[in-house]
């Protein structure tokens, strides 16, 4: 299988071509064609395995960099949210797609300056509800990813979770990645995922 099967769109293809890579990865020959047909989706998937670009490039691709906030992706961990916000910008760049990274423990104005920004907002859950909650940050992404679930669960990070969703549109596709999937997962799938496809690695 190539990259060129999924019907991406040119300028995201051309990135993908220039990154490098000739073939998807498990999780992306199953996650690409399904994100790309609309589906909310959760995908139990590992670190290292291709997850970022399994949402990233279908979301990327349906995006139309009209000056919004189109995406959303929550992440446990600052480490994360840098790691996932320099993959999408790679992707993204010849899109016109800018990515803004947000997290805790630091200034806040320069955040909500390169979010005003942004076509994707890579966050992580305490500076993100916190920017919602306050009203600094107005933002209606039709994507919204969550990565590594079941470790900002781990975290404690479920009541911001939850808080951050009472501020999403309910007309919007909302991916799921984790690398387990406890009980306590597949409750909060069934609350924040409209009708999912499964996929497991
Ligand atoms: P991730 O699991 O998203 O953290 O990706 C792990 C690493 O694999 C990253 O450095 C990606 O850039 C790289 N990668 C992801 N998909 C592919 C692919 N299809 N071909 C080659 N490298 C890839």
């Amino acid at each position: 299988m190539k990259f060129t099967d999924f019907n991406l769109k040119e300028s995201i293809q051309q990135a993908v071509t220039e990154a490098g890579f000739t073939e998807p990865s498990p999780v992306q020959q199953e996650a690409i064609p399904l994100v790309l047909d609309g589906h909310d989706m959760i995908a139990q998937a590992q670190t290292g395995t291709g997850k970022t670009a399994a949402f990233g490039l279908p979301i990327m691709s349906m995006m139309e960099a009209d000056g919004s906030v189109e995406g959303l992706v929550i992440v446990p961990t600052r480490e994360l949210a840098m790691q996932v916000s320099d993959e999408l910008y790679r992707f993204g760049q010849k899109s016109g797609l800018k990515t803004a990274t947000v997290y805790g423990g630091t200034a806040y104005g320069k955040q909500i300056d390169r979010i005003k920004q942004a076509s994707i907002v890579v966050a992580t859950p305490g500076r993100l509800q916190d920017l919602l909650e306050s009203g600094k940050i107005k933002i209606s992404p039709k994507f919204v990813v969550l990565d590594e679930a079941d470790e900002m669960l781990d975290m404690g990070f479920l009541d911001e979770i939850k808080n951050i969703f009472k501020f999403m549109p309910k007309d919007r596709q909302t991916l799921m990645f984790s690398a387990t999937m406890p009980k306590a997962i597949r409750k909060l799938a069934e609350e924040i995922l409209e009708d999912p496809k499964t996929v497991s690695i």
